[in-house]
């Protein structure tokens, strides 16, 4: 049977929900069709992924309503203290210096999926198709037909926008044989928390050691959140120590600003790709999240730069709905993607160069970056600017994170 609806969002995950909760507030119709099971709400753990939410996402989220259900499970960030390990030179931004209540904030990205699932399903607008595999589409002059493939039949829906947001292996991406540039950084992400001796005092840390950056996020409990990169050969003899070695080597990278590490979860390792696409948005289509950019998690920016795509792509839908356009017709896309260019590629470059900048131990590089770091603090200026694109509130700032209505 063929079903009807204004967007086929294929994708539930945290941006795939978000963006259909936004569209359903334009009283748009959205069929949100996900490959996985029905996630399932389980007791808070300690493998779950910590994400920073940067203010601009938490301005976002409360726009739309939902920051209250998240507030109850987030740690906020006052502090961020930059350092390269073993060279002179640190830096900090402070919640204080930047004028807002806090830098960020860190959540479990289950608790996110779980408070969205939950306005999902409240919401008459949306109908979910779980677990549904993308399989192809078909555009006709005005609308588009999706089939997905399900346990018993194939399932047809028909929409005037696709949105793919269907995560970094992309099924709509390949169908359409929309070419990707990606770069494998040969490095992995060691994920775990920890227990500290010392409280964090709301301060994050981002550590440029030797073998990469090592991130330490405060949570609840006097506990910490850590995001180590390394190599993807160091990461094989990490995660094949112990536990209490694979802790001594931890605190020997970290020190001893947060007091001994007294404990930790399993090491969860991710391999990490830079992805990009030449073309995001085409007739009818729009790629959005980790299918249209996946990046190292270094500045913690994937998911806040996802938010304020989203944010505006759902503005400009929003004022075509008003003016009775029509939402999938590519003059509106490419709107949406004029507004977006700059600051995707701005923070593109910035992880990229981060990750290059200090994984580097070449000395003029290592002078060259303990010089930046003391450069850093010297010339607010430079720190500014650092500082607002890691707010997200560099250039083009969308209406939902300056918590203006989605349009007038
Ligand atoms: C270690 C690590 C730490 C990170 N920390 C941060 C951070 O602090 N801050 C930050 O902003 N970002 C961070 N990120 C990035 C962040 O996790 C991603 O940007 C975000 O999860 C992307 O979400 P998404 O919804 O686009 O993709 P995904 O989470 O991959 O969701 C894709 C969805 O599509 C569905 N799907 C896949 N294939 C199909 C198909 N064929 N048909 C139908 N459905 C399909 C999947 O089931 C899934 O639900 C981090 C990443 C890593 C690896």
């Amino acid at each position: 049977m063929e079903k009807k609806y204004d967007v086929l969002m294929v994708g539930g995950g945290i941006v795939g929900m978000s963006l259909a909760s936004l569209l359903a507030e334009s009283s748009l119709k959205v069929a949100l069709l996900d490959a996985s099971l029905p996630f399932k709400r389980e007791p808070s753990s300690r493998n779950d992924r910590m994400l920073v939410l940067a203010h601009s996402s938490q301005v976002i989220l409360d726009s739309m309503k939902i920051w209250r259900e998240i507030s109850q499970a987030v740690t906020p960030i006052r502090k961020v203290h930059i350092s390269d390990k073993g060279h002179f030179g640190s830096s900090q931004i402070t919640a204080e210096e930047e004028r807002v209540p806090f830098l960020g904030y860190v959540v479990s990205a289950q608790k996110l999926l779980a408070v969205l699932q939950v306005s999902i399903n409240n919401n008459p607008l949306i109908d979910v198709f779980q677990p549904v595999k993308f399989k192809s589409v078909d555009y006709g002059k005005n609308t588009l037909l999706v089939v997905a493939e399900s346990d018993s039949t194939d399932l047809q829906l028909t929409g005037r926008l696709l949105v793919a947001a269907d995560g970094q292996d992309s099924a709509v991406r390949n169908f359409l044989n929309i070419k990707n540039i990606s770069h494998d950084y040969q490095q992995v992400a060691i994920t775990c928390q920890v227990d500290l001796k010392r409280p964090h005092q709301c301060v994050a840390y981002e550590r440029f050691t030797e073998q990469g950056p090592l991130a330490f996020l405060p949570l609840s409990n006097q506990q910490a959140a850590v995001i180590w990169t390394v190599s993807s050969r160091q990461a094989n003899q990490l995660l094949a120590l112990e536990k209490k070695n694979f802790l001594k080597l931890l605190q020997t990278s970290f020190g001893y600003r947060l007091g001994k590490l007294t404990d930790c979860s399993q090491p969860i390792p991710v391999s990490l790709q830079l992805v990009t696409v030449r073309q995001q948005v085409f007739p009818r289509t729009v790629l959005l999240g980790n299918a249209v950019h996946t990046l190292h998690p270094v500045a913690g920016q994937g998911l806040n730069l996802a938010f304020r795509d989203m944010a505006v792509l759902g503005e400009i839908i929003s004022l075509a709905v008003k003016e009775n356009k029509d939402i999938g017709c590519i003059e509106i896309l490419e709107r949406y993607l004029k507004q977006r260019e700059s600051d995707q590629q701005q923070i593109i470059a910035l992880t990229h160069s981060l990750v290059s900048l200090f994984s580097n131990s070449l000395l003029p590089v290592v002078l060259a970056r303990g010089f930046s770091m003391v450069m850093l603090d010297r010339m607010e200026w430079i720190k500014k600017i650092l500082a607002k694109r890691m707010l997200g509130l560099g250039g083009n700032v969308p209406r939902l994170a300056c918590g203006l209505p989605i349009n007038e």
